[in-house]
C-alpha cells in the first residue's frame, strides 16, 4: 500500500474520489496527514496553482502527494470565471453569490456553452506529472437543484437534463472532470507501482 498526500481542504473532493483509488493507495487529505495551511492560489493559469500546492505540499513533507484545480470555463465569458471560480464574486468564495454573478452576466445571453476542466499535478518520486479531465455542458438559466457544491446548481453536463445538482454522487461522478482525471492519475500509478 502506497500513501500519497492530496492536496486540499475540501471534503467534498476528498468523497468524491475516495471510490476511485483502489487498493494500492491510501490516500491521506491535507488534514489528516497533519498539515493545517491554506494553499495560496495565485497564478492566472489552472495548472500553475495545481503545481504551486503540490510543491507546497512537497516541500513540507517530502512525501507523494497530488493536488487538482477546477475551473468552471463559460465561452460567453471568454473561460471566465476559470481560475477565479472560488473568487468570482468575492474573497469569501461564497457558493451562492458567485452562481448570481454568473446568471446576471449571462443574462441576456443564448450561448450558454460551459465546461469544467479540471488539471491535477502529481510529485511521484520527486517527478511531476499533470493530467487533465473536461466536462462539457452548458449554464441553465436558473439554479436546479441541492445537492454537490460550487456551481452545481446551474451546470448540466452533455448527455444529461439534470444538472449536477439534482445527481447523486454517483452519477455526477460519470460525468464528472475530477473524475476523468482522478481516473487517469490512478490508472498512471498503478502502472508504474505494479
Ligand atoms: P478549486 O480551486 O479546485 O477548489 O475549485 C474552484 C471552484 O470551482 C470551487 O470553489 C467551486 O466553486 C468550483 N468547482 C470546482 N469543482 C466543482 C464541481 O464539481 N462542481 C461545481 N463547482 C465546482
Amino acid at each position: 500500500m502506497h500513501s500519497i498526500i492530496f492536496a486540499t481542504n475540501n471534503a467534498n473532493k476528498v468523497n468524491e474520489i475516495q471510490s476511485l483509488v483502489g487498493a494500492n493507495f491510501k490516500v491521506f487529505p491535507l488534514k489528516e496527514a497533519g498539515i493545517d495551511i491554506d494553499i495560496p492560489e495565485p497564478h492566472d493559469s489552472l495548472e500553475a496553482n495545481a503545481a504551486e500546492k503540490a510543491r507546497t505540499i512537497f516541500n513540507m513533507t517530502k512525501m507523494n502527494c497530488f493536488s487538482e484545480d477546477t475551473g468552471l470555463e463559460i465561452v460567453a465569458l471568454n473561460g471566465a470565471p476559470g481560475v477565479k471560480s472560488a473568487r468570482y464574486a468575492g474573497d469569501d468564495r461564497n457558493f451562492q453569490a458567485n452562481i448570481d454573478k454568473v446568471l446576471l452576466e449571462l443574462h441576456s445571453e443564448s450561448n450558454r456553452a460551459a465546461q469544467f476542466r479540471t488539471v491535477i499535478c502529481l510529485i511521484w518520486n520527486e517527478q511531476e506529472y499533470y493530467f487533465e479531465g473536461i466536462c462539457k455542458g452548458h449554464i441553465t438559466f436558473n439554479m436546479q437543484g441541492k445537492k454537490g457544491f460550487g456551481y452545481d446548481p446551474i451546470f448540466i453536463p452533455e448527455g444529461s437534463e439534470k444538472s449536477f445538482a439534482q445527481m447523486d454522487m454517483e452519477k455526477k461522478n460519470g460525468f464528472s472532470h475530477r473524475q476523468k482525471a482522478v481516473t487517469q492519475l490512478f490508472n498512471f500509478l498503478n502502472t508504474i507501482v505494479s
